[in-house]
């Protein structure tokens, strides 16, 4: 509460696999039971690693489609729904929030599943209405973290903010089989989380200084920068809690945190 006012939390959550948006694991598990730790938002506003494009966009439709972007997955996931309403109004606020940082309307685009696979978990009775973001290919981290600074009142709107991807993320180097950690996974997961704590975005966003191990966890970065959406929404010395961690698969790291 800030002057009498509501302001909700901002959450980053590593989404890792699909399955997790239908098999129970402590991930689905920490989802849920995170939901539960703040009051209900009005409407959410998922920045998604699984949504790049040329420009920022703002999906606008009354109803996305669910949509399934993944392959090789068990049938039962490629039917899951998430029918949750758009918010024609809250796009409308995010561009005029983001004023010259250029945000375009979408309505072609839906809920991916790095919206979808957490948002089950979180509301599975989908009764609230869902935005998602995109991540503008063309942005440095910065630029990234100047479109998000300017999205702040959206928190006093009972809006919740989810950046949804991986601080660790490496498909290539994936371990199937064999879950131990790699090393360099495990240091980048821990410097990434002390970053966090110490509210250290600079670094966090000049990413390509920290090192072997911020090479190999960020190959590309689509799944890293909801991180830096989440952080810049982030406000001055209020607190973090994770409510998940873990490595998976060797080199994706499923660290999850929720600001305020
Ligand atoms: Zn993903």
């Amino acid at each position: 509460m800030t002057n009498g006012k509501m302001v909700m939390p901002v959450l980053f959550v590593g989404h890792g696999s699909p399955l997790n948006a239908i098999e129970e694991n402590p991930f689905a598990t920490a989802w849920r039971e995170e939901a539960g730790r703040f009051p209900r938002p009005k409407a959410i506003l998922c920045v998604s690693a699984h949504w790049e494009t040329n420009g920022a966009i703002v999906t606008a439709m009354e109803r996305p489609p669910t949509i399934h972007d993944f392959y090789g997955f068990p049938e039962g996931l490629h039917r899951v729904q998430y029918p949750a309403s758009g918010s024609p109004e809250l796009a409308k606020r995010v561009r005029e929030l983001a004023g010259a940082e250029d945000v375009a309307a979408d309505e072609s685009w839906g809920l991916d599943h790095g919206t979808w696979s957490v948002l089950r978990r979180m509301y599975p009775v989908a009764d609230i209405p869902v935005v998602q973001l995109s991540l503008d290919r063309m942005r440095s981290p910065s630029d990234h973290v100047a479109l998000a600074r300017t999205l702040q009142p959206l928190r006093e709107e009972g809006v919740l903010v989810i950046g949804s991807g991986n601080i660790v993320h490496n498909l290539p180097l994936m371990r199937w089989g064999d879950e131990r950690p790699y090393p360099w996974a495990e240091e980048f997961d821990k410097l990434s989380a002390e970053l966090v704590l110490a509210d250290d975005l600079g670094r966090l966003s000049d990413y390509a200084g920290l090192g072997e191990s911020a090479r190999l966890s960020i190959p590309t970065n689509e799944h890293y920068l909801p991180l830096l959406y989440a952080l810049a929404l982030r406000r001055p010395m209020e607190k973090v809690a994770f409510f998940a961690e873990g490595i998976v698969l060797g080199s994706v790291s499923m660290r999850s945190f929720r600001a305020g």
